[in-house]
């Protein structure tokens, strides 16, 4: 280890799939001797406001407000971050909320449909499971079936029901990685793309360049040491930041504990810097 600042540019709090609250999430940060932190949750900018307040207090030197938009090419998921992006703006909050009327709505539709099925599932409990989540969805709906005994497990709630081709499955909006490239875009943000060795592939990345993507996720724990090696040849070739992060989650819900993937603090200077080129 060097003796150089560490960073964590890739996080979820309970505002998504996370499982800390944003004040808990930047005390483990704060203790595990992070300098940096990013917040990235899916869709949602809800806690933003508390993780950099309260990175403030715990005396880290920046929190990052950051986002992970879903979108979808050809069937396949790709998830775009963005950095920096003015997290108040009027058409980005309004792209969001209309993220979540959707989700909202599709949650109402598969409660109809297992209705329909015989089984005693209400909206007003799949909102229950949700919580504090932004992300309202099939996990959601799993957690209320599992509960209530339908199924055994959360896999077999998705095996029987909510699973892609299963009677209670309803598709998801998804806008384009182009569209998710230009909503950060326009609200003075820097879009990275997320995890190539996860979801997406290193010719895409290439592909987005010329709608204005500014960075690759080189450094996560789901990108194998030999795509790292074809991102950073890409980033270099097309002047990309390269970035990095855990992706983390909770302890159990994650690939890497916080702060345990090395990310050069370059990074996040030049994410800072990049943000005065974004604004479209
Ligand atoms: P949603 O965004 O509401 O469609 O939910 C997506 C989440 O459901 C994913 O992040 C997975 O955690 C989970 N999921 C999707 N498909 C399956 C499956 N076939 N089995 C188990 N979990 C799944
Ligand atoms: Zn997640
Ligand atoms: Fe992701
Ligand atoms: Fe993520």
């Amino acid at each position: 280890m060097t003796g150089e600042k560490r960073i964590d540019l890739h996080t979820h709090t309970t505002c998504s799939d996370g499982i800390y609250p944003p004040e808990q999430l930047i005390e483990k940060a704060a203790f595990v001797g992070l300098s940096v932190i990013s917040v990235t949750d899916h869709d949602t900018v809800a806690c933003l406001d508390r993780a950099i307040e309260h990175g403030k207090r715990m005396g880290l030197e920046e929190v990052v407000p950051g986002v992970e938009l879903s979108s979808e090419e050809n069937k396949h998921e790709v998830h775009i971050l963005g950095y920096y992006m003015d997290y108040q703006d009027p058409d980005f909050l309004k792209a969001l909320r209309a993220f979540r009327e959707e989700r909202l709505n599709r949650a109402r539709k598969m409660a109809r449909i297992l209705q329909d099925l015989g089984l005693d599932v209400t909206f007003d409990e799949i909102l229950m499971a949700a919580g504090s989540s932004m992300n309202i969805g099939r996990p959601h709906v799993a957690k209320v079936l599992l509960d209530k005994g339908y199924v055994s497990s959360t896999q077999e709630a998705f095996d029987k029901y909510i699973a892609e081709g299963r009677p209670a499955y309803v598709p998801k909006f998804k806008i384009s990685p182009e569209e998710a490239v230009e909503l950060i875009l326009r609200a003075g943000g820097v879009p990275v793309y997320a995890h190539p060795g996860k979801t997406g592939d290193p010719d895409h990345v290439i592909y987005l360049v010329k709608y204005g993507l500014m960075g690759v996720e080189v450094w996560h724990p789901e990108n194998s040491p030999e795509i790292q090696k074809v991102l950073i040849e890409i980033a270099d070739r097309f002047g990309l930041i390269k970035t990095g992060g855990t992706d983390f989650h909770g302890e159990g819900r994650s690939k890497a504990p916080l702060g345990s993937i090395d990310v050069p603090y370059e990074s996040y200077i030049e994410l800072k810097r990049a943000r005065s080129r974004a604004k479209i």
